[in-house]
């Protein structure tokens, strides 16, 4: 996902691809009953990958096969292609409205699983259709009897399209060539989930908004760190997120499927991140809502990064892929584990009583976990500037920074007030699917106000926007509100995420993505408003 060490030597080829790989060959990927079922990686010897039009050729073949199957869109990109979503469930669903009302009819749970977000990291695309083949055509396979799965194998069609060979070169295949990493905007979609300025990332949070999705998986492939884990993967760090849910996820759900996994196929898996130069750490992304993992935690999802090795071979990614894709789905499909879940995403989605005395993180640091643990890597040798692997395995002891520790933390209020001239702001709200109200007569409440103290902007522009960092007095008095004041309460399942979105110290909120600069002054007032007792508002949607 991302690093800073790259592997430089291009000319290398495939024999020192071969001694970087994880080595242990993957058990075989389930055949294709029918040649016309073929993925584009199975059908081209795993020297191609698929384009969009392959894709959605495919999924129409797997829709027809089975009445469980039924081809759908999340939505549009810029160059109108159609973002496509295979529903699969028993009984079958077509949409996420019939999604989330068979969660509540029957009890079963959507399980999302978005691949090719960097569409140059491609195995993940091939190894859920496989998998989305595989369940259509088994009778009645287990993984249905408590699940609904929503496939979206190619989140990022624009970028996929683009196939080169020029892209990705340090990856391991396919020898014909991948798509990039951005969309067609040139927007990161993994670092748009606060902001949603892409139409992917909209339609994405909309189907898990609409669905009542309890679980995402996300499927990547590593940007060059040397190791012998064939999967790395993350879920909920941040300390913004609900602490039961990032302990269940990070202590007894992840740590559960890799072992699940390595005892059924001998893959090795480990937490997502990368060693430094002396081999002394392991570090990870910062814990930030921008991306996905840990965005969807803040809604309240178990969500999984699922990263296959870039020096394996293609094959190997697409089958390691595979194998950790369906080993969280049987862990899912396993009763007692989803009541087990089912327990802590409720608690996850339910705003606290009393909501003074509640403190939600605004802002963190990397923390390392206590004890220092021993991974698999390799012997590293420095050649033109840059760490290559030799290609001779060696385990290092290691402290591994996942952990968090909070650095700032508010208070919840009742709800937050805003002008109704923060259009775009609201706009993004709603887009979160966030209940907007608004006031239907003048109202004075208790408040908390914001003092801009220090205003930063970031000096050049990140994803199409200049970064803001605010230093803030916080204030106390009795405001009046006028009549068609937006009102946002706290009082709903995405409580954390709208407390992210808003507070203006948080480190990955509306804020730091610009939303908020045209009413940025120095010794000015920030235009959210803390309220602390909203029991007298009258507001209409
Ligand atoms: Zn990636």
């Amino acid at each position: 996902m991302t690093n800073t060490r790259r592997f430089s030597s291009l000319a290398a080829g495939m024999t020192l691809m071969i001694r970087l790989s994880t080595a242990l060959a993957a058990p075989p990927l389930p055949p294709s009953p029918t040649p016309d079922l073929q993925t584009v990686a199975e059908s081209s010897g795993f020297s191609a990958t698929s384009t969009h039009a392959h894709v959605l050729d495919l999924l129409g073949r797997l829709a027809a096969l089975s009445p469980n199957g039924r081809m759908a869109s999340i939505g549009q990109t810029k160059e109108q292609r159609p973002i496509p979503v295979l529903w699969i469930a028993d009984p079958p669903v077509s949409s996420s409205d019939e999604a989330a009302e068979a969660t509540i009819r029957d009890g079963r749970m959507v399980v999302v699983i978005e691949a090719n977000i960097h569409a140059g990291e491609v195995d993940g695309k091939e190894a859920v259709l496989i998998l989305a083949r595989e369940i259509l055509t088994a009778p009645a396979h287990p993984f249905l009897r408590g699940l609904i799965l929503a496939v979206v194998p190619n989140y990022n069609p624009d970028g996929n399209d683009r196939i080169s060979t020029d892209h990705r070169t340090s990856q391991n295949g396919p020898a014909r060539g991948v798509g990039i990493r951005e969309n067609a905007d040139g927007l990161d979609l993994n670092r748009d989930f606060m902001k949603l300025d892409a139409a992917e990332t909209r339609g994405l949070v909309d189907l898990v908004r609409r669905s009542n999705a309890s679980v995402i998986l996300e499927m990547h492939t590593t940007n060059g760190c040397f190791h012998r884990y064939a999967i790395t993967y993350d879920g909920p760090r941040t300390p913004a997120a609900d602490s039961a849910l990032v302990r269940f996820t990070q202590d007894v759900f992840l740590p559960r499927v890799s072992r699940s996994m390595d005892s059924a196929t001998g893959l090795k898996s480990f937490s997502y991140g990368d060693f430094d130069a002396a081999h002394t750490r392991w570090d990870a992304y910062p814990a930030l809502p921008r991306y996905g993992t840990q965005y969807f935690a803040l809604r309240g999802l178990l969500s999984v990064l699922v990263e296959s090795y870039s020096y394996d071979s293609y094959q190997q990614r697409i089958k390691a892929s595979y194998h950790y894709a369906r080993h969280v789905l049987a862990d899912l499909a396993e009763h007692a584990n989803r009541t087990e879940l089912s327990a802590v995403l409720s608690a996850a989605r339910t705003a606290p009583e009393d909501k003074a005395r509640s403190s939600y993180t605004l802002r963190h640091v990397a923390r390392a976990m206590d004890a220092p643990r021993s991974l698999l890597g390799f012997v590293e040798r420095v050649e033109s500037g840059a760490a290559v692997s030799t290609g001779e395995p060696r385990d290092y002891s290691v402290s591994v920074w996942t952990d968090t520790q909070p650095l700032l933390a508010a208070s919840i209020p009742a709800a937050y007030a805003l002008p109704e001239a923060c259009r775009e702001v609201v706009e993004n709200l709603e887009r979160h699917g966030v209940r907007v109200e608004r006031l239907a007569e003048p109202a004075r409440a208790p408040c908390e106000f914001h003092r801009v103290d220090r205003i930063d902007r970031a000096e050049h522009a990140y994803q199409q926007r200049r970064a803001i960092r605010l230093e803030t007095t916080v204030q106390r008095a009795v405001r009046d509100l006028p009549i068609g004041t937006v009102i946002v309460r706290t009082s709903g399942p995405l409580h954390r995420l709208i407390v992210h979105l808003l507070e203006p110290l948080a480190e990955d909120g509306l804020t730091t993505w610009a939303f908020f600069d045209p009413w940025l002054l120095p010794g000015g007032e920030f235009p959210v408003i803390r309220v602390m007792d909203a029991s007298s508002l009258s507001t209409r949607p």
